[in-house]
């Protein structure tokens, strides 16, 4: 068959297109050390993948940044002594097993430009992730850009993203947006379930609730209702923080 004239060939598009792609880094660890997540593949980005919006960053008490071992890491992998470019680290997502619980970023979010998510980024690694259970959580706005539409298609395509709230109300638009959605509440809370205003149900995460249950067995950060919201009570050493962050974006409505 002809082929067309050569300016008519249209050249494959590159996994990174983005400048700033070529200089994020990327970790996995095949088998997590964490006693929450247990024995499962865990990831990390480049802290340069946290948008300016997200409330932890600003205010402080990210979980991230407090943990000592975890922040060294992290670190690393943002100066470049450790992860890799996202070609290589999307190759060891495609040789997860089939079924593979994993979770992606337990540091960092995902890649975005000027808090507009990164098209090609979400829709590689959501390929790559196909026939295992990838999740994560995001920071980023869904009412930004093409956000929202590009977090629902990543979810059906099975990996799952959590939109990070700190509200009932932002849990609520979040779900009412069609994506799935989690929130931090105050280390205090008491309560494991509730109801929001819309009717959506809280469940507070199973690792906190129990010392013997972790994500590797619980995966509903993964798997789960529609309209449930999984809570993440503040904690650690950043609780004080995270606290005060949570109360002011409950007092912002
Ligand atoms: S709800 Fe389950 S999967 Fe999600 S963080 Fe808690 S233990 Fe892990």
């Amino acid at each position: 068959m002809a082929q067309p004239p050569r300016s008519r060939v249209t050249p494959p598009l590159p996994i990174a297109p983005l400048p700033m792609l070529k200089s994020l880094r990327f970790a996995l660890t095949e088998k997590s050390g964490n006693i929450k997540t247990g024995p499962i593949p865990v990831s990390v980005s480049s802290r340069t993948t946290c948008p300016s919006t997200c409330p932890f960053l600003k205010g402080g008490g990210c979980y991230a940044a407090a943990g000592y071992y975890t922040r060294l890491h992290w670190d690393a992998v943002t100066r470049g002594d450790r992860g890799e470019p996202l070609a290589g680290f999307l190759a060891r997502i495609r040789a997860l097993p089939e079924g593979q619980l994993w979770r992606h970023n337990v540091s960092g979010d995902l890649v975005a430009t000027g808090g507009r998510l990164s098209r090609r980024f979400l829709d590689a690694l959501t390929k790559a992730n196909q026939g295992r259970r990838g999740f994560t959580y995001t920071h980023h706005l869904p009412e930004l850009g093409e956000n929202a539409r590009l977090l629902r298609r990543a979810n059906r395509g099975g990996f799952r993203v959590n939109v990070s709230t700190e509200s009932e109300r932002a849990a609520d638009a979040a779900i009412a947006q069609g994506l799935p959605a989690v929130m931090a509440v105050p280390s205090d809370e008491t309560r494991t379930t509730w109801r929001t205003p819309e009717g959506n149900r809280v469940l507070v995460c199973p690792a906190q609730r129990s010392d013997t249950r972790q994500c590797a067995d619980c995966a509903l950060c993964h798997t789960r209702g529609r309209r449930v919201i999984i809570a993440f009570l503040a904690h650690g050493t950043g609780k004080t923080k995270a606290n005060a962050v949570i109360a002011e974006a409950l007092a912002n409505g």
